[in-house]
Order: C-alpha cells, then structure tokens, then sequence
C-alpha cells in the first residue's frame, strides 16, 4: 500500500494511522489542507475490505471537505477519519473512547463530527478525552428549532435554496407551485427537503430501499411512490439524488429526462468528466459539494455559538454561490462540477499565504 505516492494523496498535510488492540480500534486521520483553519470533517465506521480501500476513501474524502468548507467560505480546513470495523459489530465505548485520545493528540488541527456509521452519541463519547469533536451540542436550529446538534436539517434546508437557485437559472421561475420533483432517498436529509418542497406546492415523486421511508413521504407528504428503476429516469423538472455516490454515469445520464441535478448525496458523479456529459445534455448539474454545504456550516457555528439567523443568512448563501457557479459556466462553457472546484481552489490557495492565528481562535473568528 503506497501513502506519499497514492493517486488520491493530493499533498495531504498530514496522516495518522491508529492501532489500539485493547479496543480493536483501527483508525486513519486525514488533514488535507489547513489554510483556512483547522480541518473539520466526518468520522466515519464502515467495514472496509482492505485498509487500501480505507486509506483511498479517507483521502477522497478529506480533499472532499477542503473544497466544500472554501466554497461555504468557512474558515475550516478539509480533513475526515475512517475507523475500519462494522458499526454494529464491533462499536464500543473503549473504541471510541481511544478515538477520542488520539484526537486530543492531534492537538485541534483536525476537528471529527458525525458520518455514516458513527452517531451523536458516539461523538459525545470521544469527547470525554478531546473539545476536537463537533456536531453534539443541543442549541435551537437556524429554523427556530431545538437540535441535538444533527447538522440533516441545515442540509435539507441548504439543497432546498440551492434547487431553487438552480430552477431560477434554469427555468426562469421562482415560484415552485405545480414543479416536478423526484427525490432518491428520504431519509435524515431526502425527508426534510420534500417536506420544504411540499410546502412550496411541489409535485414529489420518492423512491427509498428503505419501504417506511417511503411509505412515510407517501402518507405524510403526498408523494407519489416510485421505484428503484424509474426514479431518476421520471419525466420531472428536478432530480434530486439524497442516498448515494456515483449514480451519475455513463449509463445513468443519457437516460435523464430533467433538466436539473440538485440533490444533497455526495460524491454524485462517477467520474469528474460526468459533469461535462451532463452539459452535453443540456442538464444543469448543481454540484453536490456546494449544495449539500449545509451540514458543515451548522457544525462550524456551533463551535462558535453563533445565533440561528446567522446560520440560516450563512446557509442561504448557497444560493447565491450556486447562482455564481452556474453563471461562470454559461460565460465560460466549463462544466459546473469544473467551475466549482476552480473557485474553491481559489478560495483556499488564497488563504494559503497568509500567517495562521492559532487554531480555535481561527474557528472562534466565523
Ligand atoms: P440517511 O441514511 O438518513 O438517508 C439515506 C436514505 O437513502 C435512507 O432512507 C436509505 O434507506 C436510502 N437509500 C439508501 N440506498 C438507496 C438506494 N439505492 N435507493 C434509494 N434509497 C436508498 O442519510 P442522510 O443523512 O439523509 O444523507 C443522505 C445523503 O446526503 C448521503 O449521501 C450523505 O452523505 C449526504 N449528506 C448528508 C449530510 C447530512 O447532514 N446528513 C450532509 C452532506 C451530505
């Protein structure tokens, strides 16, 4: 297994690999890049197959976070942990307390928060042995609502402005009464973001491994059900993908009938080149890691206590970064995926030369 030379190394800053045989803990922490502040990103428990696969999907990841915290204009770095072990199986206190210890060692640079396989519980757990832990503090939510520090409503709500960012561009309306809308995954994030397009008159079309799930928005929200075949091939205006990666392909994307991508999954495209297909298309593409930005500029002002409205006023800027992107490209033909990451890159190479203040001042600065 290369580490300096591996195609996804991209100058990380920094790796730690962690072993502890008393707990089983298996662990690697990735800093990408911290020139905008102390990298804050996911720890996530999945049982990888090799610690190959581990080391790719932290690095993919860290990088990832970079890019989305400088498009957000936060000021985090990019970094994201992987602990290799089943979460159901092999998930402890003793586990995750020694997480918590290395943490602490790291000193703040990198900054971990809920991802798949590791809870708000779990966080709360490392945090007896580090502050470095985000995402687990019960404050009211840019909605005027009470959270347990869950950054999935932020999300929903920042995929929500960003679609609508995007309808506007698109299709010149603002107004989204009788708008077609199918949504793949109504979970934690999928759910709310129906419930914000039904509220606004949105027709919704849903479709989720998960039957209840479905059946939920079905009940609930009106939606019409789905299934695993059609739902993103549906003749709507929007399809908003909430589950998983790569479901933009080469198989996928010529079989689309709407216009508009603007869903909330990460890593959307299966290669980086999907995005110019998609224009080829004539679809526009929001990309996921701009309108899926919520999450992480939740969890960035609950490090500093900021007040709802300036969450909600922070979240809402992914409109107008999305409104940039798509503009940039029509002026530039780049595809938006491209242009994305050209002003992310700009974002945080500009910060690259300026002296650092020391690091929980920088997070206390937002
Ligand atoms: P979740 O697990 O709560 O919801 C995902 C839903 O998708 C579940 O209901 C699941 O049953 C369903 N699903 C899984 N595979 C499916 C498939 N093949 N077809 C249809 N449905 C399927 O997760 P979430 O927190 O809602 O996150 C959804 C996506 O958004 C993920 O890709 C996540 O990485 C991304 N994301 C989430 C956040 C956040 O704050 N939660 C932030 C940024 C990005």
């Amino acid at each position: 297994m290369t580490v300096f030379s591996h195609p996804e190394f991209d100058n990380h800053e920094h790796l730690s690999f962690v072993c502890d045989p008393e707990t089983g803990l298996k662990a690697i922490v990735a800093v990408h890049n911290t020139s905008r502040g102390p990298a804050l990103g996911g720890c996530r428990m999945f049982p990888y197959a090799s610690d190959e696969e581990a080391l790719r999907d932290v690095l993919r990841l860290s990088k990832g976070m970079t890019y989305k915290s400088a498009l957000a204009n936060l000021d985090l770095g990019g970094g994201k942990s992987v602990i290799i072990g089943d979460p159901r199986k092999q998930k402890s206190e003793a586990l995750l307390e020694a997480m918590g210890k290395h943490l602490e060692g790291l000193g703040g640079q990198y900054i971990a928060a809920e991802d798949s396989g590791t809870s708000v519980a779990d966080l709360k757990i490392m945090g007896r042995h580090t502050k470095h832990v985000a995402g687990i503090v019960e404050r009211i939510a840019f909605n005027g609502q009470p959270s347990n520090g869950d950054p999935s409503p932020t999300t929903a709500y920042g995929t929500f402005v960003g679609l609508k960012a995007a309808v506007k561009h698109k299709l010149g309306r603002e107004d989204l009464t009788g708008l077609k809308v199918s949504i793949q995954g109504v979970g934690n994030v999928g759910y709310r973001l129906a419930l914000h397009l039904k509220e606004a008159g949105a027709e919704l079309w849903v479709y989720d491994i998960h039957h209840a799930n479905m059946q939920r928005a079905v009940d609930e929200l009106g939606a019409h059900a789905a299934s695993a075949e059609n739902i993103l091939f549906l003749p709507v205006d929007v399809v908003a993908p909430c589950a998983m990666g790569a479901v933009l392909n080469d198989d996928s994307i010529p079989r689309l009938k709407a216009t508009i991508i603007a869903g909330a999954a990460n890593n959307l495209l299966q290669r980086p080149d999907h995005d110019q297909a998609l224009k080829d298309h004539s679809i526009l593409y929001a990309p996921d890691f701009a309108i899926n930005a919520g999450g992480i500029i939740d969890v960035f002002y609950e490090r500093n206590g900021a007040s709802p409205e300036k969450v909600r006023a922070h979240v809402e800027g992914i409109g107008q970064t999305l409104t940039e992107i798509f503009k940039r490209s029509d002026r530039s033909g780049m595809p938006t995926g491209a242009v994305a990451n050209t002003l992310a890159e700009e974002r945080f190479q500009k910060h690259s030369s300026v002296a650092q203040a020391p690091r929980e001042q920088i997070v206390g600065a937002g």
